[in-house]
């Protein structure tokens, strides 16, 4: 056992583990609420995937409101969205809005609601042990750039993506498909410039057919079997060539391992395409600071959103959120077909609040791709639109929590659900 010292950092009504959307919209709509929020990330930045490896495409959330849409009004005003297919300027040169985020726009957005609410947040901060009595958590360790400190919180929000707090103090999660326990891919993100200034990328599934011929017919292989070009109007095309497989949330080793193959295959496939006509003068840009890990560990709640809830179109008294987006499974290994549902095909369901209530703990509260849910569901409401929306729910149910001196469990679910009424309006 080591012994750690520790310098006490002072209590809280809540503490959000996690900085990405989910632990952002946690900490920001708990402190609107009126708590004393801190929030705790292990990198330099907030958006996690979305900022820290570059996966700023906003899915499922044209049907939301709430924080996800206050973010997007803030990049459309200043021309850092832009659309998804097709030309990304108009005739005059002025950016046409649409699903991609600009990843500077998200961090500053980000630090700006974060500060203008009072969160206190901690940067360089990674959680790493928590006290506990029977997973009721009552001190966290924070090993930081700047030593070792420990906090206290009324209430715990659990947003490290994988699951990592939930892990700490022994509640139960799986990872992977049901069949073979894969999880699904992670990619190494990348942006490259010197492509010819006509070529939109891979937009639509026609192109990516194309483009896949052509990487085969000049040898070009490439891990994820389809690549993918998006064009920016800033002069950058992110470019995604790469997954990496059996990247399971306790295997140092393995992960450290596939991140060093991804980003050189990364550089390699981009060097690569200088072979290619009209492509001698591409280059990297850069890989992204972090690799994108889709799946961490999805913990155990006293809801588990299952195949039959995504395929019926559940709906709940206590839901925090409504989820329109299709299962997205991926290749689970490199053999693998790229067919994205394997037959799930998903009616719009809700995400009720008891799938963030762990069980294991009485005073943690799960946000982020970390909720209880099967590895099917799990491919569908993992996205950017559906985090934001379950992390407002934690946070808003943290503040109760706090002001009333109640457990998560004892709030009120269709009180949330009422809350929460921007994120569960039905699709146009
Ligand atoms: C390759 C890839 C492609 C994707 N493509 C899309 C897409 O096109 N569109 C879309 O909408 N979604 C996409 N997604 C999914 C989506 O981006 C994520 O599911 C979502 O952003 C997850 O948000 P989160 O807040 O739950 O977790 P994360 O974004 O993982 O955030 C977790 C945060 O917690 C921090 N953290 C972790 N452990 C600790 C600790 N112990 N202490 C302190 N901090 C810690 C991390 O640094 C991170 O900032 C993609 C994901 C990946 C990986």
């Amino acid at each position: 056992m080591f012994q750690v010292e520790a310098k006490p950092l002072g209590s809280y009504d809540v503490a959000v583990c996690g900085g990405g959307i989910a632990g952002v919209c946690a900490a920001v709509t708990a402190a609107r609420q009126g708590a004393k929020v801190v929030l705790i990330e292990q990198s330099g930045m907030l958006g996690g995937t979305i900022t820290l490896a570059g996966m700023g495409n906003l899915i499922d959330a044209d049907n939301k409101g709430g924080i996800i849409q206050e973010m997007r009004d803030f990049l459309d005003a200043r021309g850092m969205t832009w659309a998804r297919r097709g030309d990304k300027v108009d005739k005059n040169g002025k950016v046409i809005p649409g699903n991609l985020l600009h990843g500077e726009g998200v961090k500053y957005f980000l630090d700006k609601i974060c500060n203008d609410a009072g969160v206190t947040v901690l940067f360089h901060s990674m959680v790493c042990s928590a006290k506990h009595t029977e997973g009721h958590i009552h001190e966290l360790l924070l090993c930081t750039m700047c030593g070792n400190f420990s906090l206290n919180a009324k209430v715990y929000v659990e947003a490290t993506g994988n699951g990592a707090l939930a892990d700490l103090v022994g509640c139960k999660w799986d990872c992977g498909d049901p069949d073979e326990h894969r999880p699904s891919p992670v990619s190494m993100g990348s942006s490259s410039i010197g492509l010819p200034a006509d070529y939109n990328g891979t937009d639509y599934e026609e192109d990516k057919t194309v483009y896949a011929n052509k990487l085969e017919k000049h040898g070009i292989t490439v891990s994820s079997q389809q690549g993918s070009i998006v064009k920016s109007p800033y002069g950058y095309w992110g470019t995604d060539f790469t997954m990496g497989y059996d990247v399971v949330p306790d295997n140092i080793l393995h992960l450290s391992k596939v991140i060093t193959e991804k980003r050189m295959e990364a550089f390699d496939v981009i060097e690569a395409h200088q072979q290619i006509p009209g492509f001698e003068k591409m280059k990297i840009n850069s890989t992204n600071p972090q690799i994108g890990i889709r799946e961490g560990r999805r913990i155990y709640g006293q809801y588990r959103i299952s195949n039959e809830d995504i395929l019926s179109g559940a709906r709940f008294e206590d839901a925090v959120c409504l989820v329109t987006f299709h299962v997205d499974v991926h290749k689970l290994h490199a053999k693998d077909t790229i067919e994205q549902t394997r037959g799930y095909e998903m009616k719009p369901y809700h995400i009720p609040y008891r799938s963030m209530l762990p069980l294991g703990s009485d005073n943690m509260i799960l946000a982020g791709r970390c909720i209880s849910g099967d590895f099917y569901p799990f491919s569908s409401y993992r996205v950017i639109g559906n985090m934001a929306g379950v992390g407002e729910a934690a946070g808003y149910a943290a503040a109760i929590c706090a002001k009333e001196g109640i457990k998560p469990s004892d709030v009120d679910g269709k009180q949330v659900s009422a809350y929460m009424k921007d994120y569960l309006k039905e699709p146009v």
